[in-house]
């Protein structure tokens, strides 16, 4: 009761709008598949075409192998959890999740037996007879999920299911959703533009730019080797330094790294390197200086002056205390193959990326 999921050239404009632009992705059977990107850039467009809510103007949904394209969304085998709790206000828990059921004519025990079951399975066997509106917004989405599981979809449909909760929830649930989705063997499609929320659940991450396939990969795989400045820069965090490319090297901060993947035209370039890829010792003779320093747990993030510009380094937290605001460092970079772009800004000195502290 699991099936693959493709999609085969999906193209999708609204006006002028082109929310999808030629998508093609497979996903394996029992595949827990995260669509990451920014926003506009057709992951929900691309959800609704597998639940059957839009039609693409071309291309093809398969589902299980079978053309589903113009299926109508009732006749499809697929479950939805949207962002939005969209529960139906009037009915309770169990009512809401045996829905579908009863829309299927199944006699009104076994609707309730296999009510309870769900509810008891997405963790609350006790909250059966309350209204949406005395459940917080964790239980409501694991309400719409339990209902979304109800009819047995060989498809799960995952819309921004965690958006509107506190961090806190956030965390739970979606641990609690992967191992539900594990225990179930449901090929899932998760949604989300929160890159941590797709690297820490999915089996693959797709990266989505503006509707078409940019990545995908192991969250390992997308992480560590970007195949795009793109992917580089929407995952993770990544520093910018001015580098000065000589055939397949760069020269970085005084270091000749070797390049991987594509290399621009100019060869003054924007070097893309890690946080962590900086290692930072404390050295009154050092070129950098410590500008702040933010705890994060088990690391620490460093703000340093290099040369005029800021680089972003993090550091295991025991060695935070040598390294305080105000305190010389040397930087070196790890010795590996680094990603290049074009030169995006003309400052002389390494210039850290937009979403980094
Ligand atoms: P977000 O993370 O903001 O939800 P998304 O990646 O899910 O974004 P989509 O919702 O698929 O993106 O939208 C892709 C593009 O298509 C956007 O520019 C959006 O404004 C547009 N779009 C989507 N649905 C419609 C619609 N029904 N009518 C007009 N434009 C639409």
């Amino acid at each position: 009761m699991t099936a693959s999921v493709e999609f085969r050239g999906l193209r999708r404009a609204f006006g002028r709008t082109v929310a999808l632009d030629g998508l093609d992705l497979v996903i394996e059977p029992g595949e827990f598949v995260a669509l990451l990107g920014p926003s506009g850039c057709g992951k929900t467009t691309a959800l609704r075409c597998v639940a059957g809510f839009e039609r693409p103007d071309s291309g093809a949904v398969l589902v299980d192998g079978k053309d589903v394209t113009n299926v109508p969304a009732n006749k499809r085998d697929a479950g939805m959890v949207f962002q939005s709790y969209s529960l139906f206000p009037n009915l309770n828990a169990r009512d809401n999740v045996a829905f579908g059921l009863r829309v299927r004519k199944v006699p009104a025990d076994a609707r309730r037996k296999k009510a309870d079951e769900l509810l008891e399975l997405v963790g609350l066997p006790t909250h059966a007879d309350r209204y949406p509106h005395q459940l917080s917004g964790g239980q409501q989405q694991r309400v719409a999920l339990a209902r979304a599981l109800a009819l047995e979809p060989s498809v799960l449909l995952l819309d921004e299911p965690l958006s509107a909760l506190d961090a806190k929830v956030r965390v739970s649930l979606r641990e609690e959703i992967r191992r539900l989705q594990l225990d179930l063997g449901i090929t899932t499609i998760f949604v989300t533009h929160d890159q941590e929320e797709a690297l820490s659940v999915a089996d693959r991450v797709a990266v989505l730019r503006a509707g078409r396939l940019e990545q995908v990969g192991a969250p390992a795989e997308v992480y560590d080797r970007p195949a795009t400045p793109f992917v580089a820069e929407f995952v993770g965090t990544m520093n910018h330094l001015a580098g000065q490319l000589s055939g397949d090297h760069v020269t970085v901060l005084g270091q000749l790294l070797p390049v991987d993947g594509p290399v621009p035209a100019d060869p003054s370039v924007d070097v893309l390197v890690r946080p962590e890829a900086v290692q930072v010792v404390p050295d009154p003779e050092g070129r950098a200086e410590v500008v702040a320093a933010s705890f994060r747990g088990a690391s620490v993030r460093l703000r340093l002056a290099v040369d005029g510009g800021e680089v972003l380094a993090d550091v295991p937290g025991h060695e935070a205390a040598r390294l305080g605001a105000g305190t010389r460092v040397g930087v070196r970079l790890v010795e590996r193959p680094v990603l290049v772009a074009a030169r995006t800004v003309t400052a002389p000195a390494p210039v850290v990326a937009a979403d980094a502290v």
